[in-house]
């Protein structure tokens, strides 16, 4: 049923389109048109505005003809980690690769052109269905900024699935973690570093004291903390007055998460206090965990489509963010549906054609499993 050569033609437009964060107006262009010819309702919203992107997000809807079931969603990102000028893609033995300098953008086009086409083949079955809403969000990978721009809340929705994870096809992310940035600025006192360093106090020094002892990496089987930027000084013969340091943690366990930033900031403040320098910590919480339970339709739709389809029906739990995180947090019951792509965010990203084709078929069955659900 699904249209392979169509859906592989239509995963490799995505990808050659350029759509890095906050410029993803190309795609969206392409996309909104493709959705336009299918007969979809198609609209933006003004997200670009309020994230200061050149896109917005697209929500397409693909009308029921059943009035009772749920009104469901289908959800994938614009943006890709990287931008994709150039990119040149290769196909061997069945699995497509970048073959230029840059990513493929498999994440997220391994989940939208599969929901694309799900929704083609519906069309052309001509079989009965509940709503379905395609949400294509912009802005993903810099912190789910479109996601959380968009008023879904208004959108009337049921449930819905965000296409956007590692394989294998057929299991589901239904459980994430909390995730806090920590931002650290270090103030020290610049001196001469040759004629008078008694007078300074040295950022970096403060800094390495802070370090040297807190806990990092793997914390627990839930729980990861990670420093993953530092910048200061500005010549070998000033006494270093400032550093920067930019950290994160997450847990699926609020308690835990809460412990170990508090041990993080412990670390850095004792140090500011012991020699005396100025620590500035701005503590944001970026996004919210979830956990959606078995019982939930969300995730029975889902494994059922999955069984139907004989995968392998398993719900896992991962501390990356996506933006069910944020459809969660505004009240809308979502999971996180596994794509092919694999390796994302490095050069060596893949995903196969029957994947892809996989992807598809399980959205067409989720489709139908929520269609026969009477609300
Ligand atoms: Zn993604």
């Amino acid at each position: 049923m699904v249209n392979e050569e169509r859906l592989i033609h239509l995963f490799k437009e995505l990808c050659l389109i350029d759509a890095p964060a906050l410029a993803e107006a190309n795609c969206v262009a392409y996309v909104k048109e493709y959705l336009i010819k299918l007969g979809l309702d198609v609209v933006e919203d003004e997200a670009g505005k309020v994230i200061g992107g050149n896109a917005n997000n697209l929500i397409a809807t693909f009308k029921g003809t059943l009035s009772d079931a749920p009104r469901i969603y289908l959800s994938a990102h614009f943006d890709t980690v990287e931008p994709t000028a150039g990119l040149i893609i290769e196909e061997v033995d069945g699995v497509f690769y970048s073959k230029s300098d840059t990513i493929l953008g498999a994440d997220d086009k391994a989940g939208m052109a599969p929901a694309i086409e799900a929704i083609h083949c519906l069309i052309e079955s001509g079989e009965p269905h509940g709503d379905v809403v395609l949400l294509f969000s912009c802005a993903e990978e810099i912190g789910l900024k479109g996601a959380a721009a968009l008023k879904i809340e208004s959108l009337n929705l049921d449930f819905g699935y965000v296409l956007d994870t590692g394989p294998p096809v057929g299991t589901f992310v239904t459980r994430t973690a909390t995730h806090d940035k920590i931002d650290i600025t270090i103030v020290g006192k610049p001196a001469h570093a040759g004629k008078d360093p008694e007078k300074g106090i040295n950022a970096i020094q403060v800094a390495a004291n802070a370090i040297s002892g807190m806990k990092i990496g793997r914390i627990g089987p839930e729980t990861t903390a990670n420093l993953g930027v530092i910048e200061g000084g500005s010549a070998t013969n000033v006494v270093c007055a400032e550093v920067r340091i930019k950290a994160e943690a997450r847990s699926t366990n609020v308690q835990e998460l809460d412990a170990q930033v508090e041990h993080m900031i412990q670390r850095f403040e004792q140090a500011g206090r012991d020699a005396g320098a100025q620590i500035i910590i701005n503590h944001v919480r970026h996004y919210d965990s979830y956990h959606v339970q078995d019982e939930e339709l969300v995730v029975k739709v889902a494994m059922a489509a999955s069984a139907n389809l004989g995968m392998n029906p398993v719900t896992r739990t991962t501390l990356g963010g996506s933006d069910a995180n944020v459809y969660n947090t505004k009240g809308v019951p979502s999971i996180v549906v596994a794509t092919g792509m694999d390796k994302i965010h490095t050069h060596d990203e893949f995903v196969s054609r029957q994947e892809l084709i996989d992807t598809t078929r399980l959205a067409i069955e989720i489709i139908r499993e929520a269609a026969k659900i009477k609300k």
